[in-house]
C-alpha cells in the first residue's frame, strides 16, 4: 500500500500544498466526502415524532463518528466500518441490535464491506449471535482468501476472531417496534444501513448491514451481503450502498452497474443512479447513495422516504429522513419523458428519411424483430417481423410507389419505464393515389433500443 507521508498528508490537509495549476487543492476540491443511509422503508411522514427524532439522533452520530474520521486523515474503510458499527449498535435501525426477524422470530443478519482500491471485499449472511456484523465482515476481507461466509460457519469464524458475540435474544431486547406486529409487515423493509466514503488519500468503500427484510424466510438472503447488487466500491468511479427489496438490486446486479456505467459509458454517479432508480428498478422499490472518486454525493429514492445524510469537506453537513422529488432534481424528472421521447422522436424521424431513400429494410428497422411483433391495418393482422417486412415489399415495390411519406401531430402517452404509446397522422405523397391516415404505434424499450411492437396503422383519407 503506497501512503502519503504524514507530514504532506498534514500540509494537504491545510490547503499548503500547491496543485500543478498553482491553486491550493483545498480550496477546489472536496477532498473527503461521506454519505450514510438508514434504510428506505416505510413512510416518514407516519411516524410520530418520538420515532423521527431517534431516527435523526442515530444518523447524526453516525455522521459525526465518520466525518471525524475522515477529518483526521482516517481512511474510507475505517470511517465505513465505525459507521455501520455505530448504527448496528442502535436499535432504531434494521441492522445488528435492531434487526427485524424472520418467520420464525430469530434474527438473522448479513453485511458487507468493500475497499475500492483493490475490490477487496467481504461478506457474511445469515448470522445469528454477532454483534457488529460489518466488522466480521470486514475480517472475512482481510484475515481469509473468501469474500463471503454465511452461517453457523460464518459465526464460528466470528467466534474464532474474538469479536464481540452476543445471545440470539439481543436483537429482540430493544425493538422500538415489536416483532411480528402488524406496523412492522406494512413496512416490509426498513431500516438497513449503509455507508460509503471518499477519504483524503482518494479511496472509496463501500458497506451495508442489515437484518433483511422483516418475515423473511428462514435462510432468506438479501442484496446487502451480496458484492455487485447492494454493495460496491471502486477508486475508479464509485462507492454505493443501496436499500428496498433486496431481490430486486440482486435481480439488476445494482450496485455493479452503477459502476459500469460510469466506467464503460462515461457517465456522472449522478446520472447512473438516477438511470437505475427510475428507469431499471420499479417505483416503491428502495433508494441509494453513492460517492463518486470526485467526491460528489449522491442520495436518491423511489420510496416515501429514505433516512440518509451527508457530509463532506467542504463544511457539509446534513441529515434527512426523505428527499425531496426523492433526491432527483425536478428537470431530472421531466428529463425522463423527454429523453424517451427524443429518442423514439429520432427513430421516426429516421423511419422517414429511410422510407424516402427507398429503403424499407432501413424503415423496419425500427420494428421489433420478434415472432410476436403485430401490424394490424384493413381488418387484418399482419403477425411477426418477417410477415410484416414481406407485407410492406409487396405493396411498396418500387420508389413510385413508396413516394414520400410524412409523419406529423406526435402524441406521446407513457405505458410505463419501458412502454410508450405514440399517435401520429402520416402521409404518402406520390403521383399516383396519394394516401394518408392515422397510427397507433406501441414502443417497447428492449436491450437493442425503442422498438415498436404494435403498430396500428389506418387510412383516414386520401389527402
Ligand atoms: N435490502 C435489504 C434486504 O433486502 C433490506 C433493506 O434495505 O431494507 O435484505
Amino acid at each position: 500500500m503506497t501512503r502519503i507521508p504524514d507530514i504532506l498528508m498534514v500540509l494537504m490537509m491545510a490547503g499548503l500544498i500547491l496543485t500543478p495549476s498553482g491553486t491550493t487543492s483545498a480550496q477546489e476540491q472536496t477532498r473527503w466526502a461521506i454519505a450514510i443511509h438508514g434504510g428506505a422503508g416505510g413512510d416518514p411522514a407516519q411516524w410520530d415524532d418520538e420515532k423521527k427524532q431517534a431516527r435523526r439522533d442515530g444518523l447524526e452520530a453516525a455522521l459525526k463518528t465518520g466525518r471525524d474520521l475522515l477529518a483526521g486523515g482516517g481512511s474510507s474503510l475505517d470511517a465505513v466500518e465505525a459507521v455501520i458499527r455505530s448504527l448496528e449498535d442502535n436499535a432504531n435501525f434494521n441492522a445488528g441490535r435492531g434487526a427485524v426477524v424472520t418467520q420464525e422470530g430469530k434474527a438473522e443478519l448479513d453485511a458487507s464491506i468493500m475497499d475500492g482500491r483493490t475490490r477487496a471485499c467481504g461478506a457474511i449472511a445469515g448470522v445469528t449471535t454477532i454483534k457488529n456484523p460489518i466488522s466480521t465482515a470486514r475480517l472475512v476481507m482481510t484475515e481469509t482468501k473468501h469474500v463471503l461466509l454465511v452461517g453457523p460457519g460464518a459465526d464460528a469464524f466470528a467466534a474464532s476472531m474474538k469479536v464481540p458475540l452476543v445471545k440470539p435474544d439481543y436483537f429482540l431486547s430493544n425493538h422500538t417496534i415489536a416483532p411480528n406486529t402488524a406496523t412492522e409487515s406494512t413496512e416490509p423493509h426498513f431500516g438497513t444501513v449503509g455507508c460509503v466514503a471518499l477519504d483524503a488519500h482518494g479511496n472509496l468503500a463501500a458497506g451495508t448491514s442489515t437484518g433483511g427484510t422483516s418475515k423473511k424466510l428462514p435462510g432468506r438472503v438479501g442484496d446487502s451481503p451480496i458484492v455487485g447488487a447492494g454493495t460496491f466500491a471502486d477508486n475508479k468511479t464509485c462507492a454505493v450502498s443501496g436499500t428496498g427489496i433486496g431481490e430486486e438490486y440482486i435481480r439488476n446486479a445494482v450496485a455493479y452497474d452503477i459502476t459500469a456505467q460510469m466506467f464503460y459509458a462515461n457517465h456522472s454517479l449522478e446520472s447512473a443512479i438516477t438511470e437505475i432508480m427510475t428507469k431499471r428498478l420499479k417505483p416503491e422499490v428502495g433508494g441509494l447513495i453513492g460517492v463518486s472518486h470526485r467526491g460528489e454525493i449522491v442520495m436518491q429514492h423511489n420510496t416515501p422516504g429514505m433516512s440518509c445524510g451527508a457530509a463532506d469537506s467542504q463544511g457539509r453537513f446534513e441529515t434527512f429522513l426523505g428527499l425531496e422529488n426523492g433526491g432527483r432534481s425536478i428537470q431530472e424528472s421531466n428529463a425522463d419523458l423527454s429523453d424517451d421521447e427524443t429518442a423514439i422522436r429520432k427513430l421516426i424521424r429516421q423511419q422517414s428519411d429511410d422510407w424516402n431513400a427507398g429503403d424499407i429494410d432501413g424503415f423496419m428497422d425500427a420494428y421489433w424483430k420478434s415472432d410476436q411483433l403485430t401490424f394490424s391495418s384493413g381488418g387484418q393482422v399482419t403477425r411477426g417481423w418477417d410477415a410484416t417486412i414481406k407485407r410492406y415489399k409487396d405493396r411498396y415495390g418500387d420508389k413510385a410507389t413508396m413516394g414520400q411519406v410524412a409523419f406529423s401531430e406526435l402524441e406521446f402517452l407513457r405505458l410505463g419505464d419501458d412502454a410508450m404509446q405514440v399517435l401520429g397522422v402520416w402521409q404518402l405523397r406520390r403521383d399516383v393515389d396519394p394516401i394518408g391516415g392515422r397510427f397507433t404505434l406501441i414502443f417497447q424499450k428492449r436491450p437493442e433500443g425503442w422498438r415498436i411492437v404494435h403498430d396500428h396503422t389506418s387510412v383516414l383519407k386520401t389527402p
